[in-house]
């Protein structure tokens, strides 16, 4: 092999991938490994962070396998990775003390309720730009302190170190070596200043975290050392969270553009560029990337639960086999039914905020059945965007003219077409729908020179452009259907369950 390539290690969620691109920036090869979902209790979700390690070597070594990689073939690596998910580990034996602390994840809800309580909402904000949420990384960090036994001593003793799993997977290629982050995964911590790019005493203080257990925070396109392989060393030279890895693969480098990943949960980002703008509806401000020390900052809007809502129809409710097949059976829907689904399985995210809503099905009827129910679903998270894109341009100032889309779920055309039609914009669909792992491409070959900002603007080649069909006058009747579901499934459990 002549040409030099980059591989992306691209962690995310549900699975472990590795992809290998060339300097056009097309992919060459893709090897994934799916791993275990953890749901101890009602609301809690963890993985095994020995495990999301494992899968994620795995695939990186089936990837040089398969590919016949030598180390001077490969000019970085890049990561990107699930955020917010939390592991605490022992920096002497390299073990993880408690399970990884999924984002989805609820335990902490009622102590995030206590923190607001006691006066601490604005100075969060002004801070993080953050809404205080279970979501974020720092009461996960104190919940795994305060109940895994000896953690609080062993972390007042300096022997824990804390990491989301970017600094996991980087400490472990590096074999220790390394404990670093980038700022934007430091910033979905609730423990960074995103104003100076910082670790920020008074919250490390409030969610009782020693400093001593935190990553150096750098650049994401930067150095985070490096992996010996066959005995020589290749650097790990870009590291993002995946929702801003993706907004950079989508080449939204001037503010104001953005684009939307439908995942496991969808995840609107919008470039502000070097100054935050704080929501007036519920939207995060954060850290979109570091690059020669300048923060570019974005606002973000989370929907927890999207493509997740699909796995519950092909896994609990076992309507379908496959992801794709949500697609055929929706199709065979009454074309008059009025089933609404409320995916609301982890509370709701922007720009409702509600950790106490919960999952509903309205609007049933004799005649309901599978295809309506899964049609639903797949409605819902196109509603679930359009709350949070109408959030984002009141907030910005800023109408968009069509939607960039990208992740796993959007290769449904039902669905992109309904995107469509909800927000009554054209939705484009690129033909790479890999941006995440593009995006740490990106970050990773930039620093080692192997593209060069200019090279990055190669036009983004759509594959498909779904248009508005579906009349404005049905469209606002669906949606008014929409929220009377959304309020009716709003703080269904109590606080303290
Ligand atoms: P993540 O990076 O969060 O693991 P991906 O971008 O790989 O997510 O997308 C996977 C998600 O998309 C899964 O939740 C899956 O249920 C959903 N999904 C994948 N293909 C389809 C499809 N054709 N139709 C609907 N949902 C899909």
């Amino acid at each position: 092999m002549t040409e030099q390539l980059i591989i992306a290690l691209d962690q995310g969620t549900t699975s472990s991938r590795a992809v290998l691109f060339n300097h056009a920036a097309d992919i060459v090869d893709v090897s994934q490994q799916e791993f275990t979902q953890h749901y101890p209790k009602s609301g809690w979700v963890e993985h095994d962070a020995n495990e999301i390690w494992d899968t994620q070597f795995m695939v990186l070594q089936k990837l040089v396998a398969n590919n016949q990689l030598r180390p001077q073939d490969i000019a970085a690596i890049g990561i990107t990775n699930q955020r917010e998910t939390t592991v605490v580990w022992n920096k002497n034996t390299g073990q993880p003390v408690h399970n990884a602390i999924v984002w989805q994840d609820r335990r902490t809800a009622a102590k995030c309720d206590a923190i607001t309580a006691a006066g601490w909402k604005e100075k969060i904000l002004e801070k993080t730009g953050l809404v205080i949420d279970a979501y974020f990384s720092a009461s996960k960090v104190q919940w795994i302190l305060d109940n895994v036994e000896g953690a609080r001593a062993q972390a007042d003793a300096g022997e824990l170190l804390f990491g989301t799993v970017d600094t996991w997977v980087i400490w472990k290629l590096t074999e220790g070596a390394v404990h670093a982050t980038d700022p934007s995964n430091a910033a979905r911590t609730m423990l960074l200043n995103i104003n100076t790019g910082e670790w920020d005493q008074e919250l490390l203080d409030l969610f009782t975290v020693p400093a001593s257990m935190l990553p150096q925070v750098r650049d994401s396109s930067g150095d985070f050392g490096s992996v010996s392989f066959q005995g020589q060393d290749v650097a790990i030279a870009g590291v993002a969270g995946d929702q801003q890895a993706a907004l950079f693969g989508q080449t939204c480098f001037a503010k104001g553009m953005a684009k939307n990943t439908y995942g496991t949960g969808c995840f609107l980002l919008m470039n502000t560029g070097a100054e935050r703008i704080d929501s007036e509806s519920g939207l995060l401000s954060t850290i979109a990337w570091s690059i020669d020390g300048k923060i570019t900052y974005a606002l973000e809007g989370s929907v927890f639960i999207a493509g997740a809502a699909v796995q519950w129809l092909r896994d609990e409710l076992e309507f379908i086999q496959t992801a794709s097949e949500s697609e055929a059976l929706a199709l065979e829907a009454n074309p008059e039914s009025d089933v609404v689904v409320v995916p609301a399985f982890a509370g709701l995210g922007a720009p409702h905020w509600d950790m106490y809503a919960r999952g509903a099905i309205f609007g049933l009827t004799r005649d309901s059945g599978r295809p309506e129910i899964a049609k639903a679903t797949l409605q819902s998270l196109a509603y679930q965007i359009f709350d949070v894109l109408k959030a984002m341009e009141s907030d910005s100032g800023i109408e968009l003219s069509q939607l960039n889309v990208d992740g796993g779920a959007i290769a449904n055309d039902f669905l992109a077409q309904f995107q469509a039609d909800v927000l009554q914009k054209p939705v484009t669909r690129p033909k790479v729908l890999e941006s995440t792992a593009l995006g740490a491409a990106y970050l990773a070959g930039l620093k080692v020179g192997y593209w060069q900002m200019k090279d990055l603007t190669k036009v983004r080649e759509v594959e498909r452009e779904f248009k508005p069909k579906l009349s404005i006058e049905k469209v606002a009747a669906l949606l008014k259907q929409w929220h009377k579901a959304v309020a009716r499934s709003r703080q269904w459990i109590d606080a303290d369950e």
